[in-house]
């Protein structure tokens, strides 16, 4: 059985992935601004994937008899500087997430609780795809710099990002 301080961190970590997605969205809407429509596209998928890691702790809360409740999401920054500057926030921002995480991963050790160690592994393996890209992105907009033709072919290939349900909610 899951226990209540995993289960209070769990239902933290549903906030942040909200939080998470909230964040993307509004980066998008920034970006869609700027007139690059494909990095905003990038950022949409990034948007409904956050949405989708929160539904995933919520069936996994679930299966363990466990409630879920929902707190407030926090505002978010509207505008960045430069696409750039948004691709670094989401480095920093997956991090935070990657120790969040971690922390998550601490409690199940503290409690011998095997299930939601294995439970959480898919997440490990998820934050170093999604720091990878983030820091991929961050490199590869820091080559282009102010070549707008770079730029150009960078919104063309975000552009054709497609959303793929993860596996935990197949
Ligand atoms: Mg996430």
């Amino acid at each position: 059985m899951i226990s209540k301080k995993l289960t209070k961190a769990i239902n933290d970590q549903i906030n942040a992935e909200m939080w998470s997605a909230y964040l993307y969205l509004s980066m998008a809407q920034d970006i869609y601004a700027k007139g690059f429509h494909g990095i905003a596209h990038w950022f949409k998928v990034q948007f409904l994937e956050e949405q989708a890691h929160a539904a995933i702790m919520i069936n996994y809360l679930h299966s363990q008899d466990a409630r879920v409740i929902l707190a407030p999401i926090a505002k978010v920054q509207t505008e960045w500087d430069t696409v750039l500057a948004a691709f670094e926030d989401t480095l920093k921002h997956e991090k935070e997430v990657t120790a969040m995480i971690n922390n998550l991963c601490d409690i199940a050790d503290e409690d011998k609780d095997r299930a939601a160690a294995n439970f959480l592994a898919w997440f490990i393996d998820e934050q170093v795809e999604e720091e990878k890209t983030a820091s991929d992105l961050v490199n590869h907009c820091k080559m282009i710099g102010d070549h707008i033709g770079g730029m150009i072919m960078l919104d063309k290939e975000l552009g054709a990002r497609q959303y793929h349900t993860p596996a935990p909610l197949k």
